[in-house]
């Protein structure tokens, strides 16, 4: 995304030019043109696209013109080859006079000087993601360089013994590794440079080598699963406490909301001696990219210079709905997206699956969070609640 508004040093188009292959003209040379009696002017100029050093067009003559080639001072008009007898197939050659059947309107056929863009004007406002065609107006308007912030580098690296890759054998007792590939996805879509590394199993030594390796050109480490209360977390046994001359400290703390309870964060110093910020988020599928979308989304899109994207609505609850008394809950919804923007209040949302964390299937199956208060313990029917819209 740009850093600072891309302001036009000049007009766009820099100067009147043909919109056309034809004649420039003098309209009122050939007022009264027509089939029948068609006006023929000489040929006096001819004028490609990237000339310079134009001469002024002298009443009672016309000259050849190409789309995008600069209007000869007092021109008023240009006509195309179609509607003269002229001919440009034949050779690069005018011929030396030409028939026009019918007038024109003075100002047809031409684009005007600052007819795009005014000099001074805004071109893109700061912040403005390069696409194609905001890459092709900078170039357009001669901004060969513009400061940017850059796509921020973030590593994921899962951890977890029981964790197979998708496509390989499973055994009883082991199970597929999703959050990578979630979380990688769901950086990708919030505008970074995702790289996943394979999981690691629950073994210290081999964490922290991963860890050394994925830091090396990452701006941010995410890490999942090993923060819990279990007696094989190894985020934790690797990270916590940690003296800060070894990257630490590492805070884990458990965070009151539902899902995403055991969170940590800060620095992990990488071999060449960079402190490397490092997030380190639950292992439960859902509380994983639940807490992406609460912790790590808004300020990392911030930080990349994008503005947020999850539109926040007021809307009407379907179903009654139960919360945990002190958490604050993040409940999967559906939003009836036809309904968008909603009317405060107006828009209504169904809550779905159950609270547990390992519910992928109704995470992928919502498009909305449901923001429940802490303090509130049930929502009848119908009660206004406050929606994140995914
Ligand atoms: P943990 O936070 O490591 O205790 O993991 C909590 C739960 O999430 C366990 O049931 C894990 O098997 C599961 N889990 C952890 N990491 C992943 C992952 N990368 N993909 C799928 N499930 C995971
Ligand atoms: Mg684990």
């Amino acid at each position: 995304a740009t850093v600072d508004d891309a302001v036009a040093a000049f007009a766009m188009p820099a100067f009147d030019n043909s919109a056309m292959d034809g004649y420039a003209v003098r309209a009122d040379d050939i007022a009264g043109a027509s089939a029948a009696e068609p006006v023929r002017l000489p040929v006096v100029d001819d004028i490609p696209a990237g000339r310079t050093g134009l001469v002024t067009l002298a009443p009672g003559t016309t000259a050849r013109i190409m789309t995008g080639a600069p209007l000869p001072d007092g021109a008023d008009a240009v006509v195309p080859v179609e509607l003269t007898d002229g001919d440009f197939s034949v050779d690069h050659v005018p011929d030396s006079t030409v028939g026009f059947s019918s007038g024109v309107e003075a100002g047809k056929h031409i684009r005007r000087e600052g007819s795009d863009i005014a000099r001074g004007d805004v071109a893109l406002p700061a912040g403005t993601v390069l696409g194609a065609a905001q890459i092709g107006l900078l170039s357009a308007l001669g901004l060969a360089n513009v400061a940017v912030a850059r796509r921020l580098r973030v590593v994921v690296l899962s951890t977890g013994s029981e964790l197979v890759e998708p496509g390989k054998p499973l055994q009883h007792g082991q199970i597929y590794e999703s959050n990578g590939a979630m979380l990688t996805a769901a950086l990708t879509e919030a505008g970074a440079l995702a790289r996943h590394i394979h999981f690691v199993p629950d073994d210290v030594a081999d964490f922290l080598e991963r860890l050394d390796e994925a830091s090396a050109d990452a701006d941010l480490i995410i890490t999942s699963g090993g923060v819990s209360a279990g007696a094989y977390e190894v985020v934790k046994d690797a990270l916590g406490g940690r003296s800060t001359e070894h990257g630490g400290p590492v805070e884990f703390v458990k965070v009151a909301m539902q899902p995403g309870m055991p969170q940590g964060c800060g620095h992990h110093l990488d071999p060449a001696g960079r402190r490397v910020p490092i997030i380190t988020l639950p292992g439960n599928p859902v509380s994983s990219l639940v807490s992406f979308e609460v912790f790590i989304r808004p300020p990392l899109r911030a930080a990349m210079g994008l503005s947020p994207d999850r539109p926040r609505v007021a809307a009407t609850l379907g179903s009654d709905i139960r919360s945990p008394e002190g958490k604050r809950q993040f409940m999967r919804g559906v939003v009836d997206e036809s309904l968008l923007p909603g009317v405060d209040g107006r828009l209504v949302v169904e809550p779905i699956g159950p609270p547990g964390s390992h519910h992928l299937r109704y995470l992928a199956g919502a498009n909305a969070l449901i923001d429940i208060p802490a303090t509130t313990t049930a929502l009848p029917a119908g009660s206004v609640v406050n929606v994140v819209v995914l």
